[in-house]
C-alpha cells in the first residue's frame, strides 16, 4: 500500500512536464513567426536602408526652415541626422558611386546612382571616399560620417566662427542625407524607414 498513490504523482508530474514544454515549444513558435512577418514587413516597404545604424535622431527635417548656419540653404534638400564623426554610412541602395568629392555647402560628398534615383551624403570624410564607378550594393559601408572642420581643400569658403575651414556650412558631425528621384529631391522619411 506504501506506494499506492505512486504512478499518479508520477503521471501528475509527468503531465505538467510536457505541459510547460508545450508552452514553451509553442512560445517560440510564435515568436518565429512573429520575426518572420517583421522582416517581410521591413523589406517590403523599405527599399531604402536607414544610412546611419543606430542613429536616428534628426536635427533638421526636409523642406523650408531657417538656415542654421551661413551658407546653409532655407530650403533643406535633405534630413540632417546626428552622428559622431567616423559612424559608418550605409548605402541606401544598390547602385554606382557617381561622386565622391567637395560639393559646396554640403562639404565632402559621395552620391550613389541606381536608374533615376540618387542618394547623397554630405559632410563626410573624404578619407574614406568610395571611388566613383565602384557598384555598391543596399546595406554595404560605403564610407564614415566626417569631422567639422576640414584642411584638404584648397579655397573653401566655409569657414566657422573661429576662421577655421568647416566641411561645407555645418555646425558639427553629422550626416545630411538626401534622395533625389527623377532629379527632385524628395523627403527622405517618405522613403526610408529608421
Ligand atoms: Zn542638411
Amino acid at each position: 500500500m506504501k506506494y499506492f498513490f505512486a504512478p499518479y504523482i508520477i503521471s501528475i508530474f509527468l503531465s505538467i512536464i510536457v505541459f510547460v514544454v508545450y508552452i514553451y515549444s509553442n512560445e517560440n513558435v510564435i515568436n518565429i513567426q512573429t520575426n518572420e512577418v517583421f522582416s517581410q514587413y521591413y523589406l517590403f516597404n523599405s527599399n531604402y536602408q536607414w544610412p546611419v545604424v543606430g542613429y536616428n535622431t534628426i536635427t533638421s527635417y526636409f523642406g523650408y526652415r531657417q538656415a542654421p548656419t551661413s551658407g546653409a540653404s532655407t530650403y533643406h534638400s535633405g534630413i540632417d541626422i546626428a552622428a559622431p564623426v567616423g559612424s559608418n554610412l550605409i548605402s541606401s541602395i544598390t547602385g554606382t558611386v557617381i561622386y565622391a568629392d567637395f560639393k559646396g555647402a554640403g562639404g565632402h560628398t559621395i552620391i550613389i546612382q541606381n536608374g533615376n534615383v540618387e542618394v547623397a551624403y554630405c559632410h563626410v570624410d573624404s578619407r574614406y571616399y568610395p571611388s566613383v564607378g565602384d557598384k555598391v550594393l543596399k546595406g554595404q559601408i560605403i564610407g564614415r560620417v566626417g569631422p567639422k572642420n576640414i584642411y584638404d581643400v584648397e579655397n573653401n569658403p566655409y569657414k566657422d566662427k573661429n576662421g577655421n575651414p568647416t566641411n561645407g556650412a555645418t555646425t558639427g558631425p553629422h550626416l545630411h542625407f538626401s534622395i533625389k528621384i527623377d532629379n527632385k529631391f524628395v523627403n527622405p522619411l517618405e522613403y526610408v524607414n529608421e
